[in-house]
């Protein structure tokens, strides 16, 4: 795409979301035009929008912002385009998806700002990205999305289940990379989820979920899952992941669930020969809330490459926390807890100039990491992360 394409685009579209208010009004005119033109449509939609409005501006601006990075971003838009055959999508639900998008931008920007030329380069950039995707999907010969059953539930916390999934067929995935998922309670509601452990023999898939309070989604995760539930899971996204004989030195950044894709590269990286070392933080408020420390001791215990460090945020539990009674338990593996934000802690221990560098957690937590590692000298482009949607 070329210069002046892109910087149209961009400009159009920051000056209606960087408006007070601005992301909100163009999701609601995006899908109130798409509904109305073509009511058909609608279907493919969950019930609550809500949610749904923030990720679609979130996802417009994370494309917009890699226009001029096809490497990054047409692999993004291919595996955009493999998942979206969860919902049946046709050249016909591109096409109205495209005009709606156009009509709702016109709407907003004006016609000072929505000159033909304006009106071009949209056309040009959704026809790109439509194309990508419908291509990536018409190639694909995996299923359009998985069944599983539900074979285990178990709450590790108050708000945090591990819930195993054993698929009806194999899915090839990278462990590191992340699925949507569909529940039985909350149809059409797809949540993006990552496997804690890598493929197996027998198909099954590990996640861990937190109950965000509010949400639609995990909270019913958490609170209602059961064994034999039948879940759907969407073709696999994202690029994280080791490179087989890298010799890279690796450092791993991770709060909550963000455990998740990072120790199922661990544990993949265990069958390998040989590894460069890895630094892992992991993170959490409070030490109840790493309740992964057992895992990850047996990996760090077995592997002298793997360094854990836990932090957390306070060094107490909080008041409402039941204590078992039990002196907490050692973890030999594991290096002394430190206590801090998550991204100082790591920034201090540093310098990593010339570490490949993974962060995985909330968008927050993501940004002030990067942050906090880039400001101590770790290039950006040594920082990856999932897109923050
Ligand atoms: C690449 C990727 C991988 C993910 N992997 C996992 C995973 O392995 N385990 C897991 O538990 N979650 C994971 N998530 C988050 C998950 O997809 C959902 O966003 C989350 O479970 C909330 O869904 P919900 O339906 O309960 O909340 P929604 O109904 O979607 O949101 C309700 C409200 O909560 C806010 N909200 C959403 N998420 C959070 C959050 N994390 N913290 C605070 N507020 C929030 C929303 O902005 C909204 O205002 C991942 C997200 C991404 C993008």
């Amino acid at each position: 795409m070329d210069s002046r394409t892109v910087a149209l685009m961009r400009t159009t579209f920051k000056a209606v979301a960087a408006e007070e208010g601005g992301p909100e009004r163009l999701a609601r005119s995006f899908y109130a035009i798409l509904f109305t033109d073509h009511p058909h449509i609608r279907d493919l939609f969950p019930a609550a929008l809500d949610a749904q409005r923030d990720r679609l501006v979130k996802a417009i601006g994370f494309v917009i912002d890699r226009l001029e990075e096809p490497g990054a971003l047409l692999p993004f838009l291919a595996q955009l385009g493999r998942d979206h055959r969860k919902y049946g999508v046709t050249a016909e639900h591109y096409a109205a998806v495209g005009e709606s998008l156009q009509a709702a931008l016109r709407g907003y920007a004006g016609t000072e700002l929505w000159t033909d030329e304006v009106e071009r380069a949209w056309r040009a950039g959704i026809g790109l990205i439509a194309e990508t995707m419908m291509s990536a999907a018409e190639q694909e010969d995996t299923p359009p999305y998985w069944t599983g059953t539900v074979v285990e539930h178990r709450a590790v916390l108050s708000n945090l289940s591990v819930v195993r999934v054993r698929l009806d067929q194999a899915m090839r995935f990278a462990p590191g990379q992340y699925v949507s998922v569909q529940i039985p309670a909350r149809p059409r509601m797809w949540r993006y989820l990552s496997p804690a452990t890598p493929p197996t023999a027998d198909h099954e898939v590990e996640f861990h979920i937190r109950a965000v309070s509010g949400g639609w989604v995990s909270p019913a995760v958490v609170g209602h899952t059961r064994v034999g539930d039948k879940w759907l899971l969407g073709a696999p996204m994202g690029g994280l992941g080791v490179p087989r004989n890298t010799r890279r030195k690796l450092l791993m950044v991770a709060c909550g669930t963000g455990i998740a894709p990072l120790r199922a590269q661990l544990m993949a990286m265990t069958q390998r020969r040989s590894n460069p070392k890895v630094h892992l933080f992991v993170g959490g408020h409070h030490p109840c809330d790493l309740y992964d420390l057992p895992a990850l001791n047996d990996l760090a215990l077995a592997h002298k490459w793997l360094t854990v460090v836990p932090v957390v945020e306070s060094d107490e539990n909080p008041w409402w926390h039941c204590e078992s009674g039990e002196p907490e338990p050692a973890y030999p593996g594991l290096a002394e807890r430190r206590v801090g934000q998550i991204g100082k802690v790591v920034a201090a221990a540093g310098p990593w100039p010339e570490h490949d560098v993974q962060i995985v957690g909330s968008p927050s937590m993501v940004q002030t990491t990067k942050f906090r590692l880039m400001a101590a000298g770790t290039p950006a482009e040594h920082i990856r992360h999932d897109p923050l949607f």
